[in-house]
């Protein structure tokens, strides 16, 4: 029997998730699942300085949001109790661990203590930086005697200890998306394991805590490549299996540079801010570097849970269009129900400052069907939808269509005006009053929907004319528009 997949997402609590993250994260979900095994979140705050607080119960916060709750992990919210048992799931709670095992290490001599004050080090890296050689420590404390060691711990010298790498080997391993990997030892520091606080760094106690909680794939960004060689080396001074590796490739902007923040490399939570539906994202997300082999874009998560591999993830870095974003978030919001179109932008009508509370639902229902294919985030609703609620103030100009003549917009208007005194603003009577007018039905309908909404882009008139015929007192507001349109074109 094959070992059960458990894979882990470790992020440091350094600040609100953003989407590199949540890929990873969405990545290491998928395959769990459909490998039918463990999806554990840890939480890597070993060093304390970079510390973020509200960072672990955003990324919670993220995950309840798109559905990717991990099996074991910090627990719920407060994160100081843990579920799964392998617990504690914070690296901050397990330094007695780090040390035992930085310990056996010691013992084992693939690691050693150094007492090199930061002067000396500083002086080394500028030698080096001088010779146009590599920074990495000249191991001066590996040569120390035993009872020299000795009487410096009992001097109680500040120290660290250091991975103890062996010259003129070949470190290499196989990484599920970029194939063999290899590098001279010569290459790699005697990387700090343990620092002079007691504290680990990032790879010992990543190696330690994914051999002990059996983690077997590490599916994490390009950017820890060149730390999995000193990680290799971990894993076999312990005399451990090393799990499988699976770097994902970076994240760019179009101009194929490293994504900034207004190209979109933003928080997750600022883009749900902005009305991108968690569906949406993630389906954009996953796309993001693995390729599905096939001609379909639109995919659940049930679905990309069905359809994932890492054999299917590129190597080559995936471009982050917001575009594309904006794309896959309006077609899911064309395939939301009009119940739930309504409940989700809410807020955003709310926010706007749009009193929704003081219309009938019906209005604000077709207002919004009116806008659910236009929209490609919730937040651009406001805006868009204000002239239902506000007169609209004119640019008079706008109200000529084309090169028409102004006094041939003004004779239709105040003849529309005439009709609809009488005759309900439907799209067959208007229809019918310009053709039996002989008018240019360009030099009715743009000046109309034009003294309907002020601005230059919007539905036709007669969808908005029956939207506001939905209001008791929508007849009057169309003809007050038509009025004061007229009434400002004989001002220009
Ligand atoms: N704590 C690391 C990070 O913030 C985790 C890297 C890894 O997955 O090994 O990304």
């Amino acid at each position: 029997m094959s070992k059960e997949v458990r894979v882990r997402y470790a992020p440091s609590p350094t600040g609100f998730l953003h989407v590199g993250g949540l890929r990873t994260a969405l990545y290491n979900f998928l395959f769990a699942r459909k490998k039918q095994g463990k999806y554990i979140l840890r939480i890597e705050d070993t060093d304390q300085a970079r510390i973020v607080p509200g960072s672990l119960e955003n990324i919670l916060q993220t995950f309840n949001d798109f559905k990717l709750n991990a099996d074991e992990g910090p627990y719920w919210q407060d994160g100081t109790q843990s579920r799964g048992g392998f617990g504690p799931y914070s690296q901050s709670q397990r330094l007695d661990i780090y040390k035992k095992h930085a310990q056996e290490l010691i013992e084992k001599k693939a690691a050693y203590y150094c007492f090199c004050n930061p002067a000396r080090l500083e002086e080394l890296r500028k030698n080096q930086e001088a010779q146009k050689l590599p920074p990495k420590y000249d191991k001066q404390c590996l040569t120390l005697s035993g009872p020299e060691i000795e009487a410096k711990l009992r001097a109680g010298e500040s120290h660290v200890v250091r991975l103890n790498v062996p010259s003129d080997q070949t470190i290499r391993f196989t990484d599920v998306v970029h194939g063999e990997i290899k590098i001279s030892s010569n290459e790699v520091d005697d990387q700090v394991l343990l620092k002079s606080d007691g504290f680990p760094t990032y790879h010992l106690a990543s190696v330690v805590d994914d051999h002990l909680m059996q983690i077997t794939h590490v599916i994490r960004g390009d950017e820890w490549i060149p730390s999995t060689p000193k990680h290799i080396l971990l894993y076999s001074a312990f005399g451990w299996e090393s799990p499988q590796f699976a770097h994902l490739p970076l994240l760019l902007s179009k101009t194929r540079k490293k994504l900034s923040k207004r190209e979109g490399d933003v928080a997750v939570r600022d883009l749900l801010e902005q009305g991108y539906l968690p569906d949406a994202l993630l389906n954009f997300i996953a796309l993001l570097g693995w390729n599905p082999k096939t001609k379909d874009e639109i995919f659940s998560l049930l679905d990309l849970i069905e359809q994932f591999s890492l054999e299917k993830v590129n190597k080559a870095g995936a471009v982050f269009d917001l575009d594309k974003l904006d794309w896959f978030n309006s077609v899911y919001i064309r395939k939301m129900k009009p119940e739930e179109l309504f409940a989700k932008t809410l807020p955003y009508l709310v926010k706007a400052e749009i009193p929704v509370s003081m219309y009938p639902t019906e209005f604000v229902s077709e207002i919004l069907a009116l806008e659910k294919d236009r929209l490609r985030k919730l937040s651009e609703i406001g805006e868009r939808v204000m002239y239902f609620f506000k007169d609209p103030t004119y640019d008079a100009k706008l109200l000529i269509w084309k090169k028409s003549d102004k006094q041939i917009i003004i004779q239709n208007l105040e003849k529309l005006l005439e009709l609809l005194k009488t005759t309900k603003p439907t799209e067959d009577n208007i229809k019918k009053f310009i053709s039996d007018n002989e008018m240019k039905t360009g030099e009715v309908l743009w000046p109309l929907r034009v003294a309907l909404t002020g601005v230059e882009a919007s539905p036709g008139p007669f969808e908005i004319m029956k939207a506001f015929l939905v209001l008791p007192n929508g007849r009057e507001i169309i003809l007050k528009r038509i009025n004061s349109a007229v009434a400002n074109l004989y001002k220009i």
